[in-house]
């Protein structure tokens, strides 16, 4: 759809939405009068800054269904989201809002090149999670057949990724990382002894470098996907351009906002990313702050779709360290220590209060051969890793050199940071 008829389109879905809301939903009707304005004042796509912010804590404080808008007659399903940074929200499904989730995966899934004769190994959470579910569902509409391992129980998932012909993986970028390793310790290689070609990655924050490390490790494209259960799940997905993912224009309108002065940023600068689903029927959102940051594209895709395209998320504010004043997002140090050759996939962050003064310590995986007998190697790496991550964050870390394998691995998503200071 041209770009011009696409924001005729997002006006009329907003300005329903907003009225509809205004007229059933106790919730968004005191807000919008809170906020001094009516639906009658929304007359462009531009006015939806009039319109007041939700946060997640709006979720919380109605628990677990005070904002629905359908009445438990029209649910057909309830997710619970995981919980990453506080008490976990409970999200209810139309049977429309299941239509349109599954349509945005399937969209999402055939943009990266899934179709009928694939195999899609959804080693994401089934159940109250949206992943497993959600990327199911969307893959079954595609006429790709699913594998339904869900998490866990790795050795079990490479024998059938072999045995059925996995050609995808939909997982976090972490949990494939541990299914590499576990697949090597069996001594087959995905990269010669199986048929993946594609990993649909996401869930959590995960670098460019990471990308190439993966691609080039497992010899697959890596695709990033994003969602969050209050938008219903696992939505957007790159396609096969890799330059980050298309937000279905007909179901969500996307800002990126200054986080101080909650003005709209252009194309290419980073900020908050604010998302109003414009089609979701038991659960609405409106600018929902959802806490991710990163920038957006405004150009038309190489692949030929017009949808928006937002880049890989940088960080959640949530996730934000601050390092004697400076402010330290763990996926800037992936970036930097995923470049260094030396270094293993793992690492762990740990933050301490020593005296006054914050100090943060690094501790990463070398390669195994990265090993040799001179302690002045492992030295020369050391001096070199910090050297690499005080350039990047602009503050002096410590960083510790730990053995291969010896660091937590997750099945679902990361917690690498360990922070003493709020212990
Ligand atoms: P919770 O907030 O309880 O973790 P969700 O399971 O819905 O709830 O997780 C959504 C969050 O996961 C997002 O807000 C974002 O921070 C993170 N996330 C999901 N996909 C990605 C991705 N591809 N890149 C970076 N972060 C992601
Ligand atoms: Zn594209």
């Amino acid at each position: 759809m041209p770009r011009d008829d696409i924001r005729k389109l997002q006006y009329r879905l907003l300005k329903t939405l907003v009225y509809r809301l205004y007229s059933f939903s106790p919730f968004y009707h005191d807000r919008m009068r809170a906020a001094g304005v009516h639906p009658d004042d929304i007359r462009t796509l531009g006015d939806i800054r009039r319109l007041p912010f939700m946060v997640k804590n709006d979720l919380r404080d109605n628990y677990p269904d005070r904002i629905f808008v359908a009445g438990q007659e029209d649910l057909v399903r309830y997710h619970v989201s995981s919980g990453t940074t506080g008490k976990p929200t409970v999200v209810g499904y139309t049977q429309n809002d299941l239509n349109n989730w599954t349509a945005s995966l399937a969209r999402g899934l055939s943009s990266c090149g899934l179709g009928r004769g694939d195999v899609l190994q959804v080693s994401y959470g089934y159940g109250l999670f949206t992943g497993g579910l959600g990327l199911h569902y969307g893959a079954e509409r595609i006429g790709t057949t699913v594998l339904p391992t869900s998490v866990g129980n790795t050795e079990r998932q490479i024998e059938l990724m072999q045995d059925l012909h996995t050609t995808a993986i939909a997982c976090t970028p972490s949990y494939l990382l541990h299914i590499g390793e576990v697949a090597e310790k069996m001594g087959i290689s995905i990269k010669n002894d199986t048929n993946l070609r594609i990993g649909i990655l996401g869930a959590e924050p995960w670098s460019e470098t990471m990308k190439t490390r993966i691609e080039e490790w497992l010899g697959i494209k890596a695709y990033n996907i994003y969602g969050t259960s209050e938008l219903s799940g696992p939505m957007f997905c790159e396609c096969t351009e890799q330059k980050g993912f298309h937000v279905w224009a007909d179901l969500a309108y996307v800002e990126i906002l200054d986080p101080g002065s909650g003005e709209q940023l252009p194309p290419g600068e980073q900020g908050e990313m604010v998302i109003t689903m414009l089609q979701k029927e038991a659960l609405p959102m409106i600018r929902f702050r959802i806490g991710d940051i990163t920038s957006y594209d405004d150009e038309v895709c190489g692949c030929g779709r017009t949808h928006p395209r937002v880049h890989r998320i940088s960080g959640r504010v949530d996730d934000m360290l601050i390092i004697r004043g400076i402010n330290v997002f763990p996926s800037q140090i992936e970036y930097a220590l995923m470049a260094i050759p030396e270094v293993g996939q793992h690492f762990m962050i740990e933050v301490d209060r020593k005296g006054a003064l914050d100090d943060m310590l690094v501790k990463v995986e070398v390669r195994k051969e990265a090993f040799s007998d001179k302690i002045t190697d492992l030295m020369a790496i050391r001096k070199n890793v910090e050297h690499r991550l005080r350039n990047t964050l602009n503050v002096a870390v410590n960083v510790e050199l730990v053995d291969p394998g010896s660091l937590p691995r997750f099945e679902g998503k990361a917690k690498r940071v360990i922070d003493r200071r709020k212990i």
